[in-house]
């Protein structure tokens, strides 16, 4: 490793550039304090630990910038198995996350568009157009990506991802690593968990070169722990929402998930949550919603609509109902009891098997199920993802057994996830008003 590359990142990232994130922090939890003493419409004030997640992801993302002075680099996608990689000393980025952040920043179009003038076609999902697009251009609203060392690719998510990462490793010259994740119809088979299992392991020696060190299982079983116990807390996060009112909403939980995602493996995530769990109880304790007047409670399923979350958010908070949980953020925590620090290996080929997207579509059926009961919802809005086929897939037969099966009623709302140009604002104000309408006694 470079001295001098060593002590650049330092002086950038933990020195200069956490001093002013700090600062940063410290002037928007003052400001945040003053606003809390106001009312403000039909929500509840904002969470007074958003500004240390505002830090966190900040520095992650500066911490990004200079990267490839610290040590090595993988870009992975966001259902990989990281933990080993984590102990092997990478700086992860998630080029889905990094989709997301240009949602929510209104520049994923120009950035899809940037990928469609290469020739990417419009129908690939939203994200690869975005991140490929944002690689080809050099175009970030973060400042800028660290290069790759290695890309490693799991397609417990969808196969879109193995196409999109062949993208990147010939654009950055970067070996590729694959985990290859048979689709589960049923239980998993222990054929299939040992197949995981093992690309997992043949995959160490070339993330051990790429790396220049050895994976330590010290270190491995650390991290596990860190990403297991922060898993864990994100699921009591979610399960406040049961709670009614609720005293977070599926749109807060949208933006607070980033660290679940990204920086699963470290401690300061794991404060996070126990600072925003925290928050969460004192709530509950002083009869705070999420909502002045909570009346409806709504699921959401698949991805969310990140550049009109507080467009969304005000319409249904103007008839007094909210989302209680969603399916996606879920995702993040419902396999929290696989994760076994004591057998890291063998629980990382058993959780990075089951993610929602590689199980059957009447698996998905039963989960929300589940969920309409657990947080005693009154209605679901399944956003139909022009991008993400894999998670729309089934969805009109879910909204009848929905209705037929549970009394519940459903909204199949059409849109995509990032890319606002295949988006009708018209048309999706006009069906979520009538939905709303149509739940109100
Ligand atoms: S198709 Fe869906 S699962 Fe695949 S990368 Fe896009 S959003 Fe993710």
């Amino acid at each position: 490793m470079n001295p001098l590359g060593q002590g650049w990142y330092h002086l950038n990232v933990s020195v200069l550039g956490a001093a002013l994130l700090r600062a940063e922090r410290i002037r928007s939890q003052r400001k945040l304090s003053r606003f809390t003493r106001r009312p403000a419409g039909d929500l509840a004030p904002p969470f007074s630990v958003s500004p240390q997640l505002k830090e966190l992801i900040s520095r992650h993302y500066l911490a990004g910038r200079f990267a490839n002075h610290r040590g090595p680099v993988a870009w992975v996608t966001s259902g990989a198995p990281i933990e080993h990689l984590k102990a092997l000393g990478y700086y992860l980025m998630y080029p889905e996350n990094h989709a997301a952040v240009c949602g929510i920043r209104r520049t994923a179009a120009e950035r899809c568009a940037d990928a469609e003038e290469h020739g990417f076609s419009r129908d690939l999902c939203s994200y690869a157009r975005t991140d490929i697009g944002s690689a080809l251009s050099g175009n970030t609203p973060v400042g800028r990506l660290p290069r790759p060392d290695v890309l490693v690719c799991c397609t417990n998510i969808c196969q879109t991802v193995l196409g999109w990462y062949q993208v990147l490793a010939r654009h950055f010259q970067a070996p590729l690593v694959l985990v290859d994740t048979p689709f589960l119809y049923r239980e998993a088979t222990p054929q299939a968990l040992a197949f995981v299992q093992r690309q997992i392991l043949e995959n160490l020696p070339v993330l051990e070169r790429v790396a220049g060190r050895t994976l330590s299982p010290k270190r491995l079983e650390r991290v596990m722990a860190l990403s297991k116990e922060a898993v864990e807390l994100w699921m009591q996060v979610l399960d406040r929402g049961r709670h009614r009112p609720t005293p977070i909403t599926a749109f807060d939980e949208f933006i607070h998930m980033a660290p679940v995602v990204e920086m699963r493996g470290d401690s300061s995530t794991v404060e996070y949550y126990r600072a925003l769990l925290k928050e969460l109880d004192a709530r509950i304790a002083n009869g705070i919603g999420a909502l002045k007047q909570e009346r409806k409670r709504l699921l959401w399923d698949n991805l969310p609509i990140w550049f009109k979350i507080r467009q969304l958010s005000e319409q249904l908070a103007a008839h007094g109902a909210t989302l209680v949980a969603s399916t996606y953020t879920n995702a993040w925590g419902e396999l929290a009891a696989l994760l076994d620090p004591a057998h890291p290996l063998e629980s990382m080929a058993r959780v990075y098997l089951h993610p929602i997207l590689n199980r059957s579509t009447g698996d998905k059926l039963a989960t929300m199920k589940r969920m309409v009961r657990d947080y005693s919802c009154d209605g679901v809005i399944l956003h139909s993802d022009r991008s993400c086929k894999p998670y729309s897939i089934g969805q009109v037969d879910q909204r009848e057994r929905l209705h037929r099966e549970l009394g519940v009623p459903a909204l199949l709302l059409e849109a995509d996830h990032n890319d606002p140009r295949a988006f009708s604002d018209e048309q999706v104000r006009t069906r979520v008003e009538a939905f709303l309408e149509m739940l109100e006694p």
